[in-house]
């Protein structure tokens, strides 16, 4: 991508299972606990340490990220974001764009040189995907311009469907 030394790919598969990835990003509850979607399959997989380690972070803010340990999952760190319910927490631009900022700005914080994301508020809180996809990647693309220590941003993609708007959307931009 011009302007920027930072990777962008999209793929389809399980934020659980990136390798060679140092920092996922949990679409998290405001209580940071084991929820249904992303949050549950985050918690299943990192174990009971990760619960108990965010129980005194919680509760978070629409728009605001914490982090924490990986404990059992293939990642150095997980970046907690709470994303926007969709017609209900307002301004949902400015909430779901802070969730990747936010996000983005604490993985820099820790030195993180790979950051994975799955698409924040487009399961369980409805916002929709394109219009979603739209926020991310111009969040995304300001951010990288001041990024330093972050060289990878990897978006995962749970559909063939999802996958392959990210795929086209990153073709135009790079
Ligand atoms: P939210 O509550 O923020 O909407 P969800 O976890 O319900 O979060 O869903 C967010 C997105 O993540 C949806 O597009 C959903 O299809 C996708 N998703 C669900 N499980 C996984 C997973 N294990 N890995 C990657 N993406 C997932």
């Amino acid at each position: 991508m011009s302007n920027s030394n930072v990777k962008l790919e999209a793929v389809k598969g399980d934020i659980t299972k990136q390798e060679n990835i140092s920092a996922i990003v949990n679409a998290a509850n405001a209580e940071l606990q084991i929820g249904s979607g992303v949050a549950g399959a985050i918690h299943t997989a990192a174990g009971k340490g990760l619960a108990e380690e965010c129980r005194a972070l919680a509760p978070i803010k629409t728009g605001e990220a914490v982090i924490t340990g990986a404990y059992e999952l293939p990642n150095q760190h997980i970046i907690h974001v709470l994303g926007p319910i969709y017609g209900f927490n307002k301004p949902e631009v400015k909430l779901l764009s802070n969730c990747y900022e936010n996000a983005l700005t604490l993985a820099e914080n820790h030195n993180i040189e790979s950051i994975a994301f799955p698409a924040i508020s487009t399961g369980a809180f409805g916002y929709p995907f394109e219009d979603a996809t739209e926020i991310v990647l111009s969040t995304v693309q300001d951010f990288i311009k001041k990024a330093h220590s972050i060289k990878k941003i990897r978006f995962v993609l749970f559909s063939n469907k999802d996958y392959e708007y990210y795929e086209n959307k990153l073709r135009g931009i790079k």
